[in-house]
């Protein structure tokens, strides 16, 4: 697996000149909330929540999970309401 994908990296190279991984495409990711209509946010349900937060309970960014900056907004507001009321942890080990 990891030796495909390190070929196909040089192909790109060889055949691209103007390759520079720092302006490599990806692929853009799209809001969970604003994609799903009837999605609704609630603070108590911790299995929703759990999506956007890491193995350590820290809040993860905009860029890591695609939500827009209002919804964003929303599940910080969410995900500290979970944390106080005890459904979400505030930090692990
Ligand atoms: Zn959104």
């Amino acid at each position: 697996m990891a030796d495909k994908r390190q070929n196909n990296r040089r192909n790109n190279r060889n055949n691209d000149e103007d390759y520079n991984p720092k302006f490599r495409k990806v692929r853009k990711k799209v809001c969970a909330l604003c994609s799903d209509e009837n999605l609704v946010l609630d603070y108590k349900n911790a299995d929703q929540l759990k999506k956007f937060i890491n193995d350590k309970g820290k809040i993860l960014p905009r860029r890591a999970t695609g939500t827009c900056a209002k919804h964003q907004r929303d599940i910080t507001l969410a995900i500290k309401r979970a944390r106080h009321i005890a459904v979400l942890p505030y930090t692990q080990n």
